[in-house]
């Protein structure tokens, strides 16, 4: 199987090809500060990177990259916030396109409910 790295970027390319704003690593001060520019109904799948944190992800192991003192440490699991993958608190098809994707691309996830907004991709 590829390394996690390419199954990652393979995963968030497809889904640009799709129509879906689809970033890693959004920098703002806090999650309702991000902008990503969406149009209505633009399905969007993104991670927070807060201010600096970044999420590096290389071979088979994700990292912090923003502290030294960190970088030994890898990371089990990072969170993909999204929008318009949910209908009246059910999947629709933009949700199903992320987790067929997901499987395609071999990665371990969990899509949460659509109160959260987030969905748990494991670092595996
Ligand atoms: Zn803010």
């Amino acid at each position: 199987m590829e390394t996690l790295e390419k199954r990652v970027n393979s995963f968030f390319r497809e889904l640009r090809k799709e129509g879906f704003i689809a970033k890693r690593n959004v920098r703002s001060c806090c999650r309702s500060c991000v902008d990503l520019g969406a149009k209505d109904d633009q399905p969007v799948l993104w991670s927070f990177g807060g201010q600096g944190h970044a999420v590096s992800i290389k071979g088979n192991s994700a990292y912090w990259t923003d502290s030294p003192e960190y970088n030994a440490q890898t990371i089990e699991k990072i969170y993909l916030y999204h929008d318009e993958l949910f209908t009246d608190g059910k999947v629709n098809d933009n949700g199903r396109k992320v987790s067929d994707l997901m499987r395609k691309h071999g990665l371990s996830f969990e899509m949460w409910h659509s109160e959260s907004k987030a969905i748990v991709l494991n670092m595996v």
